[in-house]
């Protein structure tokens, strides 16, 4: 991301820092390599196990500090994977298993330190085998949009439908996103694949528009995308071929995806908002965004994320969540869209703290675009329409 969003010299200086970094946490008989890109490794002899953790930490915080790169403050968090060579046989593998407890590490979230045990072995397979079919399903063209109503609450009337990625898989049918978007964005697949899925989304919103002219299609975009120097001119294009205003599409981020590198995304969230896009924060509640960035970010949108809405009325600790991300919300001037809706009551429950938007079971599934497109002629009765699904 520094080589694209700044230069390959800036890319080299950061390298090096870590490298000087890293040489000067351990002693000087401890090994430091840079094995690939930003991976590096460091091979510590004589280790009690016990103290493991208090080298990952130092190790980390020293890495997180920010150094200074042409003129930027660069901080970057690292994800550390732990092997002991009592289990490996052979060098080969200790550097297999390291790698294995670093993609574990990844998946739990990054700025943690992981160490290998057997079970992520197995994981590892699994991954490479779904990658693997990931690559073939794109070349078979196995990914279909399934699209979800987002509701007015009040009045029950259809005023978006986000686009949710299926794989339509030869042996397991159709899987839903959460099965395969994580392996997919570890692989960088995701990018080809969201290329799929904005061409379809913004496609379909043509089809819809002459009839539903004031719809808006909402679009879930990976972190990989939001980094690619083309998602605004790719977006632009796309709604230019299709005849589509940029208002009538939202695109939705994570926290995590534009907080953790947040000198780069902004310039790109700020483009595509210039341009006219509408963008939403999903997840809200989930991540660690302060609310110094909420206020610095273009977003428009505020998704709270459907944990806390099932809590609604149950949790006083959810509760006060939702009370705030819409407190929150206003006073931004910022919409809030509630995720996850199961049961009637949270509709009443959202309304009466002044969330206006919601999506959820209770009113759709996600499904496919015909069937969608019943429901877009008329309001949802939104009470007892429940019975019937
Ligand atoms: P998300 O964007 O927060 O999407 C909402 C997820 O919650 C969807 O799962 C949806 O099917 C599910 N959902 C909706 N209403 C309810 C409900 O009432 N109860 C429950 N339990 N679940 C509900 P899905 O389709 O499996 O997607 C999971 C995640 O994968 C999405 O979370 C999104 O982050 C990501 N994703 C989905 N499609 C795409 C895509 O085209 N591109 C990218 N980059 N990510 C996608
Ligand atoms: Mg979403
Ligand atoms: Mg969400």
């Amino acid at each position: 991301m520094i080589n694209d969003g700044l230069d390959f010299e800036a890319g080299n200086l950061f390298i090096r820092s870590v490298g000087d970094r890293l040489s000067q946490t351990v002693r000087a008989t401890d090994v430091v390599a840079r094995l690939q890109g930003d991976q590096f490794a460091v091979l510590i002899t004589d280790l009690d196990p016990a103290v493991v953790d208090v080298i990952s930490r130092r190790l980390a915080d020293e890495l997180a500090a920010a150094v200074d790169v042409s003129d930027l403050s660069i901080a970057r968090s690292v994800s550390i994977g732990v092997a002991h060579n009592s289990i490996s046989n052979s060098n080969q593998e200790l550097i297999n298993h390291a790698d294995a407890a670093l993609h574990e590490a990844k998946a739990r979230g990054k700025k943690r330190a992981v160490t290998f045990d057997a079970t992520m072995r197995s994981k590892v397979l699994q991954r490479f085998e779904m990658e693997l079919e990931l690559r073939r399903a794109l070349d078979n063209d196995e990914f279909v949009l399934h699209y979800q109503p987002e509701v007015d609450l009040e009045t029950g009337e259809v005023v978006a439908t986000e686009a949710l990625v299926r794989w339509n898989h030869p042996e397991r049918g159709l899987l839903s996103a959460g099965v395969f978007i994580e392996t997919a964005e570890q692989s960088g697949l995701v990018v080809e694949i969201g290329d799929f899925v904005l061409a379809q989304a913004i496609e379909q919103i043509s089809l819809w528009q002459h009839d539903h002219p004031d719809l808006e299609m909402w679009i879930n975009i990976s972190p990989a995308q939001l980094m690619s120097r083309d998602l605004v001119s790719q977006v632009g294009g796309l709604l230019n071929t299709h005849g589509v205003d940029a208002h009538r599409i939202c695109l939705e981020v994570t926290e995590h995806s534009v907080l953790d590198d947040i000198e780069f995304t902004r310039g790109s969230l700020e483009t595509l908002r210039n341009s006219g896009v509408k963008l939403a924060l999903d997840d809200f509640g989930t991540g660690y965004s302060s609310m110094k960035q909420l206020k610095n970010l273009p977003i428009t949108t505020l998704k709270i994320d459907m944990t806390f809405v099932a809590g609604l009325g149950i949790s006083e600790y959810d509760s006060a969540i939702v009370d705030a991300a819409i407190t929150l919300a206003d006073a931004f001037g910022l919409k809030t869209v509630a995720e996850g809706i199961e049961k009637p009551e949270q509709i009443g429950e959202l309304l009466r703290r002044g969330c206006h938007i919601g999506q959820g079971f209770y009113m759709a599934r996600p499904a496919a675009p015909e069937e969608i497109e019943q429901l877009l002629h008329q309001p949802m009765s939104l009470h007892g329409i429940g019975a019937s699904r």
